[in-house]
């Protein structure tokens, strides 16, 4: 019994159902125990396995995301910012834009929740089962130029076109070439009503033809990303300086002035 009990449990690593390996004891226990009927020890097995996949491939999609950190929707404090309709950011949750290709565009200055916003509704994408890729407006773009530079561009543009959902953070911290700007371009067409795009820029749309340093690439890039896409301008505080005035990094005369 015992040594048909450990090759069951080698069996089962070696078809890599290394849950069910593990909890197989428990399992069994309690089928001998007469609680369970032989569908139900099967199933308690099967769903277990099932569950631990389902959870790995969570972990494995979040780490390929390569989000800069981790905040969920439900951390997000809509108190603080009123200027949010939080059942936009409901509807959005569903990722029934995802289903439709459709794109998000979030804008507003520094500090307000748009980062949040966008890995909040990446990691409900993750859940959901789908890729994800986060990059920045910079980021992306030098190492899409560098690519260029070193014949392996159409591979790295993969990167940027394979996930079901691609966050572009940060458009307009930094202005770009006019290369650059033209890499930009290229990507926003090849997504165009392909994958869904999460983008957050600091900068109102009129700004865009100097962060693209070129206003008729500016109006082409806002063109197909606008066609089908949510925008949501958050108005408001920074969230980082109310934190940092609860500590006690600004005094009185400050405050006031901000
Ligand atoms: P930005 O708009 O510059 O992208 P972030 O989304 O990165 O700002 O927000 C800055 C920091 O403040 C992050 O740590 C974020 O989690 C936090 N934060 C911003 N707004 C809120 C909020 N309304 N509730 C909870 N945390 C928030
Ligand atoms: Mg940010």
């Amino acid at each position: 019994m015992n040594l048909n009990y450990e090759i069951l449990v080698e069996n089962l690593r070696k078809l890599e159902l290394t849950r069910m390996a593990e909890i197989l004891s428990g399992a069994t226990e309690d089928a001998a125990k007469g609680e369970a009927s032989y569908t139900e020890f099967l199933s308690a097995l099967v769903d277990g396995e099932l569950a631990a996949r389902k959870d790995r491939g969570i972990t494995m999609r979040t780490r390929l995301a390569g989000l800069p950190y981790i905040k969920t929707i439900e951390d997000f404090d809509f108190s603080f910012q009123p200027s949010i309709d939080k059942k936009r950011i409901k509807e959005l949750s569903t990722l029934r834009f995802i289903a439709n290709g459709d794109n998000l565009v979030l804008t507003g200055p520094p500090g307000v929740g748009k980062s949040h916003i966008a890995i909040g509704l990446g990691l409900k994408a993750i859940a959901a089962g789908h890729r994800v890729y986060f990059t920045t407006a910079t980021g992306m773009v030098s190492s899409l130029l560098k690519a260029f530079q070193e014949s392996k561009f159409e591979h790295r543009m993969k990167n940027y076109t394979s996930p079901v959902l691609l966050i572009i953070d940060e458009v307009g911290y930094l202005p770009l070439d006019r290369s650059g700007a033209n890499l930009f371009f290229q990507l926003i067409s090849r997504r165009y009503e392909n994958g869904s795009i999460i983008l957050t820029s600091n900068k109102s749309f009129t700004e865009w033809g100097e962060v693209f340093s070129d206003t008729v690439l500016a109006s082409a890039i806002l063109d197909r990303l606008l066609h089908h896409a949510t925008t949501i301008n958050i108005k408001g505080e920074s969230y980082r300086l109310k934190e940092k005035r609860k500590a006690g990094f600004f005094n009185r005369e400050v405050d006031s002035s901000e």
